[in-house]
């Protein structure tokens, strides 16, 4: 028997705001435990939550940015459960009036197919403090996280493969880096994903019950929860039993989920409408005045760089992914007119390098004008490829300049007619057989003549000035 996974998604982002959602305490990540916190986001009794209208803006953004139905009327709710996360024991979010409904998001998959995600909802609510454990017999709790702004995304169904999981959230994490309403970094914990999932037979006689595995904080683990909870879901069918609906963990040291608790039902929160924040009316306008302000994002922009630098599809989606390698991408085309000589550097050379070393474009030692000095040398044949490499690799790990590194060892590449004219007039006369074996069209021939001509240069004649006057002479 067949069986097909059915996945969906729920991604909670914290929102880049200074203040957190109804206080104007910092969200600065990674301040001194416990300092980032005042009588509201602490819960304390008396003290007043008051909405942060930036929060609201980058949602409707969000949404716009996704196709959503954007709400003229919408209120807060409390979703009451005890951790000790949550200091008040009720979290305030939204529930039955969301800021955004439907829209989605397409993706494309490695064979070119396209696909839609829906959404169902987009919505706003407050983070929880984080619990610290680890310590011998106790765990502390920092409520700095407690009350910053996020926006939990919450997908339809609609996801049938752990690729095409990671797929969407690669797109939806260009987007919220695009719109600049999230830091986005998973190992932060900004962006963080459930994910529901059940296999169904191909027959619709046989289904599993969901699974919710939660806070996963890469792409690497989504996939592989994905992959494994199939596999489970699918052996228990096909033994005759069922999966218990439950909520579970991600082990990425055993590489398996474990069980935490039995899934929770939307009523035992006993969501209420919060009582302390009015209810808002969004107008025309103010949706208006988002979309009008809306900055280019990954797709159009992959568009405008095939059709405005000729770059192949593939190469302008690398690109896109990440604002500031497109932005960087963009900067050297002003000053160098050939983009897919750029992209390809970009692509190999200086991803190679900047992984390898774990280094950002902010810290690399060269200027974006050293990088096209380097590229015209390169282009001009002034020097071969292979140094051109040599030469981005001291630039890289020494911030030295590419015309000092090529002067220093010698790598400027000799274009002088005359001179080579010279050396191959010398290869010809010492090997005749060779010039023989080009006319009887053994084409091997021409390149041990190019060979002996490099060496007599020492490596530093134009190869393709000489294999062309080799052609011209036999
Ligand atoms: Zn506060």
């Amino acid at each position: 028997m067949e069986f097909k996974t059915i996945v969906g998604l729920e991604i909670h982002s914290e929102l880049k705001t200074k203040s957190k959602i109804f206080c104007g305490c910092t969200t600065e990540f990674g301040g001194e435990v416990n300092t980032q916190c005042c009588p509201v986001c602490l819960g304390l009794p008396g003290s007043l939550p008051v909405v942060n209208k930036k929060v609201i803006d980058f949602a409707i953004k969000t949404g716009l940015s996704f196709n959503c139905d954007i709400a003229r009327y919408s209120k807060m709710d409390r979703k009451n459960y005890f951790y000790p996360d949550l200091v008040k024991a009720y979290q305030i979010s939204q529930y039955d009036l969301p800021l955004c409904s439907n829209g989605g998001i397409e993706i494309e998959k490695a064979d070119g197919t396209k696909k839609e995600i829906r959404l169902i909802r987009i919505h706003i609510e407050e983070d929880t403090g984080k619990s610290l454990h680890g310590l011998e017999d106790v765990s502390l709790l920092d409520y700095n996280r407690s009350g910053v702004g996020l926006v939990e995304i919450v997908t339809q169904p609609d996801i049938s493969t752990s690729e095409e999981a990671v797929l969407f959230l690669d797109e939806l994490k260009a987007t919220l880096e695009y719109l600049e309403v999230s830091d986005v970094k998973m190992e932060q914990g900004s962006l963080r994903c459930d994910v529901n999932v059940n296999v169904v037979s191909l027959d619709g006689t046989l289904k599993s019950n969901i699974s919710e595995i939660k806070n996963l904080n890469s792409f690497k683990a989504v996939q592989k929860a994905i992959e494994f909870e199939t596999i489970r879901h699918t052996e228990l069918l096909k033994k005759g039993e069922n999966t218990k609906k439950d909520t579970r963990r991600w082990d990425s040291e055993n590489n398996t989920t474990l069980f935490m608790r039995d899934k929770q039902h939307v009523q035992d929160y006993r969501y209420f409408p919060e009582p302390d924040i009015v209810d808002f009316e969004i107008s025309e306008e103010w949706i208006q005045d988002i979309k009008d302000n809306l900055p280019e994002l990954p797709k159009a922009r992959k568009n405008r760089f095939m059709s405005e630098y000729g770059i192949p599809a593939y190469d302008a989606n690398v690109l896109v992914r990440d604002k500031k390698l497109a932005n960087y991408f963009e900067e050297i085309c002003k000053g160098f007119k050939d983009a897919k000589l750029v992209s390809n550097w970009i692509m190999t050379e200086l991803l190679r390098r900047m992984n390898l070393e774990e280094v950002t474009l902010e810290e690399l030692k060269f200027s974006v004008e050293d990088l096209i000095v380097l590229f015209t040398q390169l282009s001009e044949s002034k020097i071969s490829n292979g140094s051109a490499k040599k030469v981005f690799r001291e630039m890289f790990e020494e911030g030295k300049k590419p015309l000092d590194i090529i002067e220093e060892k010698g790598m400027a590449q000799i274009s002088d007619d005359s001179f080579i004219e010279g050396l191959v007039n010398e290869v010809l006369v010492a090997n005749p057989e060779a010039i023989e074996d080009i006319k009887n069209g053994k084409d091997r021939a021409i390149g041990f003549l190019v060979g002996q001509v490099m060496k007599k240069s020492r490596g530093k004649a134009n190869p393709q000035m000489v294999s062309e006057l080799i052609k011209k002479k036999c």
